[in-house]
């Protein structure tokens, strides 16, 4: 059964928050909820979906920053990734929103990191994990291959990709991410990115000003 995504535009910062469910089920997963939780519980409702875990694709405050509030609303269930590398980003989340003015941020440690190689069900669908550090260090992609379906984060956007210019950013690493370890996948692969509108790899191949 094919999973149904539905976006939740959370923060300041428009990020996708992404819930993914099965229809049959009616269980999924919300990816990236960087805050603005009751509007991410009213799309749960909406999409009338139990909720069995949360996804990070990276620390930043727009992603990870109302990871633990919505866990909590939920029951407790388990948040899984990102990479540990981003650890650092998710112990600083809290001055991060104060530094913003963004009320309700909290501080989050994942259930489970996650590293290249793994994997991650959401309701018997399968996404492999691929590192693709540069935008932060702890960056994961996920990749599910039955579906020729990408969740995303900050690393690659409709015609453009993640920004490096923090202290801890690495342009020619994620440059090398997208090239060696994204457009490899074919060009029929779709994905929903942190911010902006969906594309798919076989379009940026062709049109983004930074890959080209
Ligand atoms: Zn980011
Ligand atoms: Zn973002």
């Amino acid at each position: 059964m094919p999973l149904k995504a539905a976006i939740v535009p959370v923060t300041p910062f428009m990020q996708n928050c992404t819930l993914l469910w099965d229809e049959a089920s009616k269980a999924g997963a919300v990816v990236d909820p960087g805050g603005d939780v009751r509007r991410i519980q009213a799309g749960i409702e909406k999409a009338g979906m139990t909720v069995e875990k949360i996804i990070l694709t990276h620390g930043h405050i727009d992603h990870a920053g109302g990871a633990l509030e919505l866990k909590e609303a939920l029951g407790g269930i388990p948040i899984e990734g990102p990479h540990r590398d981003d650890a650092f980003l998710m112990e600083n989340l809290e001055d991060q929103g104060e530094h913003l003015g963004i009320d309700g941020v909290r501080n989050v440690t994942p259930d489970r990191w996650l590293q290249e190689g793994d994997t991650v069900t959401v309701t018997g669908s399968t996404f492999s994990i691929l590192h693709c550090p540069g935008h932060s260090p702890g960056s994961l992609v996920y990749v599910n291959a039955e579906q020729r379906f990408i969740l995303m984060g900050d690393v690659l956007f409709k015609g453009s990709i993640g920004r490096t210019d923090f202290a801890y950013g690495d342009h020619d690493a994620l440059i090398n991410a997208i090239k060696t370890k994204l457009l490899p996948l074919g060009d029929d692969y779709a994905f929903i990115c942190g911010h902006g509108p969906t594309s798919t790899i076989g379009e940026e191949r062709r049109s983004n000003p930074f890959i080209a």
